[in-house]
């Protein structure tokens, strides 16, 4: 069986033992063969090791997403803040880049949008 593959900025679902739950973690560096050896959790910023396997049954689980309103541009995001986008579906504010630049964690990896744009 095919073990798989990841890269690094995707998404893994861990309990983050600083937090005390279970959210998206931020692949950081992974093995020649393409397994995640450490993950950073993108709320308290903690590297932690990933053990296959390691993902429990509280991470399969999934803790009921906040619903986000619609991705919009125009917007002034904050760290935290939920948003649905068209093509990305649910994602989390986790870190405000610039003023206008945000990292959003989705649920498969973490993509920079903007936000706080001037309507024109
Ligand atoms: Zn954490």
């Amino acid at each position: 069986m095919d073990k798989p593959v990841f890269s690094i900025g995707e998404r893994v679902e861990k309990l983050c033992v600083v937090c005390n739950e279970v959210r998206g973690h931020v692949v950081v560096s992974i093995t020649k063969r393409g397994q995640i050896s450490r993950v950073s959790c993108p709320k308290c910023g903690a590297r932690t090791s990933f053990k296959s396997g390691a993902t429990t049954d509280a991470a399969a689980k999934r803790s009921t997403t906040k619903a986000g309103a619609p991705y919009d541009r125009t917007r002034t995001y904050r760290t935290g803040q939920a948003m649905m986008h068209p093509t990305f579906g649910l994602g989390e504010v986790t870190k405000v880049i610039e003023p206008c630049k945000i990292d959003v964690l989705f649920s498969d990896r973490m993509r920079r949008l903007i936000h706080a744009r001037q309507p024109e």
